[in-house]
């Protein structure tokens, strides 16, 4: 079964308690098993205005759901959690991404695998790095690790905060 690595994050309405649902409603997917999940960070919005900090993690799965199946659900996830989609970029309750499937490259109208802007982002690529080798081999070429050199942490902090990622190994 397919290998992937989903990044969680939130800055609204206690991130906290979204990310900890997130977790909780991938682990109930019965074609999803979640293998490994990240620490917590804590980092600054990107994006317009005053908004709150972001909390971010990544979940490694593995899943009988095709790339754009395993998209449905997660966008479903999202809706749940009353995700509003108005402002780009702007704050939101749960922000649920593929970041890789398997070592696809996936390029359709609704999904790009690997995540087009992961390589820039310290608070995707930090806690991925913690459930993902570094020496993985990404599509494109580069290695995990080399994409960490090229992204300093700067204004990322790794909290104490600790989700139930309801492991299955
Ligand atoms: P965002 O507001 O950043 O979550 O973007 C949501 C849109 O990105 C959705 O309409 C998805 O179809 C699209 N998308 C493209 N690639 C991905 C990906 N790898 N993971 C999640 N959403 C994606």
């Amino acid at each position: 079964m397919p290998l992937a690595y989903i990044a969680l994050g939130s800055n609204l309405e206690n991130p906290a308690q979204q990310l900890q649902a997130a977790a909780d409603a991938l682990a109930a997917l019965t074609e999803v098993r979640i293998l490994a999940g990240s620490s917590v960070f804590r980092s600054a919005a990107v994006g317009p205005g005053q908004q709150p900090d972001y909390l971010n993690a990544v979940a490694a799965i593995d899943t009988s759901l095709g790339a754009e199946d395993l998209l449905d659900r997660l966008q479903a996830i999202e809706r749940a959690r009353g995700r509003e989609r108005t402002v780009r970029w702007g704050p939101r309750t749960l922000d649920l991404d593929i970041l890789l499937y398997g070592d696809q490259r996936i390029c359709s109208s609704r999904l790009q695998v690997p995540h087009p802007a992961m390589a820039q982002r310290h608070f995707v690529l930090y806690p991925l790095a913690e459930v993902c080798p570094r020496d993985v081999v990404l599509p494109g070429g580069d290695t995990l690790a080399m994409l960490l050199s090229r992204c300093p942490a700067d204004g990322l902090a790794e909290t104490d905060l600790e989700l139930n990622y309801h492991l299955q190994h």
